[in-house]
């Protein structure tokens, strides 16, 4: 077998970025996706690529690593939205550039997913659909098969709405705990979802109050409701690579953002990378230490803190928010390394450990989001 083959498992976006980084660049790559399309571990949801935690903006990262926009991809600025503290007071925060570009996952034709499929496909990746790889041969391979478990889950619809354009986000121990919901609405379509990082075994309860706080914020008329669930895992230390042979990225390594869970950048990056260490004959351990260790690290810092302010701190920092010229400098202050962010890591590290404390289920038929044998999890019963 030629030394220009590589394996790739998994077609999501840091296997999809994997791939096209390296047929552009003369590899025959195979990339295996158990699945008979892409995205399918999502709804059709909305979700936002952040542009906050670099200098670049996101859309001119992924130009340069190769990344065309062939996918729905709205800016939206802190002026087409508002945000929500436990008080239910609102916050508007203002924006030199767009906070997120909002962007559709799932199978549906303008999706990140399947504009990342179209491009690997055009590009020439073999991509070998339903086929499930639990190990890989001896040559070079990059898996990035998404989560391996829950520390954080999501519940929310999907649903077509008159509203116009428009974000809200929800800062609120109460809905949301340790987390925030959120509404996106784009072109007639909304998603609307409440993410939680500790008491997973209520999230309907929290979903219910998620909602009633929804509707008492705004006027929203919901139409064909499609309910869904989702989970993202991140870990203490990423494990990125096995014999310098097997390269993980994506969240399948632990490349996720600890705070808020916004994993699909460090996704996309991490993938390039390791697509970047075979070409280049580079270590990808030294790559992911310029640019992913770091920031990862400080998500994972942030991440105490933040489970540590409770409804109070969240007041505060909205309030401070509000008064900010742009928000965005400070935001990325804060998802960058830092003296303080370096010296909580250690405290962060060891507090983690917990994390995964709410393993086990005990309703009866359950179809909870963050149970590993929940039907949406879609996981098999020997996970529990
Ligand atoms: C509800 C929800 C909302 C989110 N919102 C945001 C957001 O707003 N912003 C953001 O940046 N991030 C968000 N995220 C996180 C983001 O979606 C993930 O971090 C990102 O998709 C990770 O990409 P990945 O390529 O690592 O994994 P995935 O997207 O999970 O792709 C992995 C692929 O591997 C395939 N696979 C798995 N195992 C195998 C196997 N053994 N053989 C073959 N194929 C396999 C899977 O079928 C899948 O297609 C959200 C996540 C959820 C659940």
């Amino acid at each position: 077998m030629s030394s220009k083959n590589v394996t790739i498992v998994g077609a999501g976006p840091a296997g999809l970025t994997a791939a096209i980084s390296l047929v552009k660049n003369g590899y025959d790559v195979n990339l295996f996706e158990q699945n008979n399309d892409v995205g399918l571990r999502f709804n059709g949801d909305f979700q936002g690529l952040e542009n906050w935690s670099d200098p670049e903006d996101t859309l001119d990262i992924l130009n340069r690593i190769g990344i065309k926009i062939n996918f729905l991809c709205n800016p939206y600025s802190g002026s087409d939205g508002y945000f929500y503290g436990p008080k239910l007071q609102k916050i508007q925060v203002k924006t030199s550039r767009p906070l997120f570009y909002l962007i559709e996952r799932g199978s549906n034709e303008n999706s990140l997913d399947q504009g990342l499929r179209k491009q690997a496909e055009e590009a020439g990746v073999n991509i070998l659909w339903g086929q499930k790889l639990d190990s890989v041969d001896s040559q070079t391979a990059i898996v990035g098969t998404g989560p391996k478990a829950a520390d954080a889950i999501a519940k929310g619809m999907v649903f077509k709405t008159s509203l116009d354009n428009m974000f809200i986000g929800f800062i609120n121990n109460k809905i949301a705990p340790k987390a925030y919901a959120y509404l996106l609405v784009n072109n007639g379509k909304a998603t609307f979802a409440t993410c939680m990082f500790e008491d997973f075994k209520n999230e309907k309860l929290y979903y219910k109050r998620a909602l009633r706080v929804l509707n008492f914020v705004i006027e929203i008329d919901i139409n064909e409701p499609k309910e869904f669930g989702g989970f993202v895992n991140f870990f203490n230390q990423p494990k990125i690579s096995k014999d310098n042979r097997i390269l993980y990225a994506g969240e399948n390594a632990g490349f996720q953002d600890a705070l808020w869970g916004f994993g699909i950048k460090y996704a996309m990056l991490s993938g390039y990378l390791a697509a970047r260490s075979i070409i280049a004959n580079k270590s990808y351990d030294e790559l992911c230490k310029a640019y992913l260790y770091p920031k990862i690290q400080t998500s994972l810092a942030n991440r105490w803190l933040f489970a540590h302010l409770y409804n109070i701190g969240y007041n505060l920092i909205l309030n401070k928010m509000k008064s900010m010229d742009d928000v965005i400098p400070a935001l990325r202050k804060h998802y960058n390394t830092s003296v303080s962010k370096k010296m909580i890591h250690p405290i962060a590290q060891r507090w983690y450990k917990t994390r995964l404390i709410d393993k086990q289920c005990m309703h009866e038929h359950c179809d909870c989001v963050w149970c590993r044998h929940g039907k949406l999890a879609h996981a098999t019963e020997e996970n529990c």
